[in-house]
């Protein structure tokens, strides 16, 4: 999961950076074509939402920012197409192409078809079934409320978070009964819970709403043995395929995290295009990696405070972050 704190820290201080070099880069340069692919997690009705600590904040999206940020996109001659679009090959090289993504299966999630059929685009939803299966809350979701209860500060509880990221699903939710006592998986309201999975096959059958595979226990595919990512794989690809009478071809690699043999069990599920969390733009046409494998990059909209988004990093094809992230490796 990407997620920005609200307090300055080394990472927002190079978004910072960042904003004003996309910027700078755009005025001069202008925007490329390409397709840009956005990550977004919850939505939020109103801004006291987000307040209400139930679950990490990430992208801070409420309705309206959801709104704005599409108004802003189509009447900047964006094109939203959807994952069979992109599959049978996107016809204009030269053209702004879109592709809308949710990941996890929040019950949050079920305000946006309306908003999808007022503008005519569509989306992906990309589901981990075990929380579907089970009703059980996002392991991050449950540190973060109970970080808070204790008016930890973001930063601190983002790095509790990050520390947690080499367990497993199934280990982290065992610290955390440890930790909070066994109600603590129990979502509390309609913000944090995920889909049930009559809400899931209903949701499905909704116009311009497509379903992707997130895997089943939103593994950190990177963690596991081959033999367990194959699992993580099917289990999903079996209970999606059951709820919405389609099989997926679709993954959204929890975490962003990923590995050549990690793509290579994906081919050999059926998922023949993947994404991830990578901050940038995708070049037109795609390629297709080793393994036969379309992987996209993906771009995060955050608003600052649920009022806005920074539309000119999302638009640059130049981004600070990534050629450091690229330096780096
Ligand atoms: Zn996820």
């Amino acid at each position: 999961m990407d997620w920005l704190p609200a307090k300055m820290n080394k990472r927002d201080l190079l978004n910072k950076i960042d904003d004003a070099a996309s910027g700078t880069h755009l005025k001069f340069f202008g925007e490329r074509p390409g397709l840009s692919t956005f990550l977004f997690h919850s939505v939020f009705e109103n801004k006291q939402q987000i307040s209400s600590n139930q679950i990490l904040p990430q992208e801070r999206m409420t309705v309206g920012v959801f709104c704005q940020f599409l108004d802003y996109f189509l009447s900047n001659n964006y094109q939203f197409v959807t994952p069979e679009d992109i599959r049978k090959g996107l016809p204009d090289d030269k053209a702004k192409y879109g592709l809308i993504t949710f990941d996890d299966g929040y019950f949050n999630n079920t305000l946006i078809p309306a908003i999808l059929a007022e503008y005519k685009v569509p989306a992906i939803f990309f589901i981990s079934t075990a929380y579907i299966t089970e009703g059980k809350k996002f392991w991050s979701d449950v540190i973060y409320y109970e970080r808070k209860k204790n008016h930890l500060d973001d930063s601190t509880i983002l790095k509790e978070i990050i520390g947690l990221k080499s367990l497993k699903t199934t280990q982290v939710e065992k610290y955390l009964v440890k930790e909070f006592g066994e109600g603590c998986m129990k979502p509390l309201s309609d913000i944090d819970r995920p889909m049930t999975a009559a809400e899931l096959s209903s949701f499905a059958k909704q116009p311009f709403v497509h379903i992707g595979n997130h895997t089943h226990q939103h593994e950190i595919l990177t963690n596991l043995s081959a033999q367990e990512v194959g699992q993580e794989f099917i289990t999903s690809q079996e209970i999606l395929t059951q709820l919405i009478n389609k099989t997926p071809w679709f993954v959204s690699y929890p975490n962003g995290s990923f590995s050549e043999m990690v793509v290579e069990i994906a081919m050999q599920n059926g998922l023949t295009m993947g994404i991830t969390t990578i901050q940038q733009k995708n070049s037109l046409p795609l390629k297709t990696g080793k393994h036969g494998q379309v992987l996209l990059d993906r771009l995060n909209p955050v608003a600052v405070n649920g009022d806005t988004i920074n539309y000119h990093r999302l638009q640059s094809s130049f981004q600070l972050k990534t050629q450091f992230k690229k330096w780096l490796q």
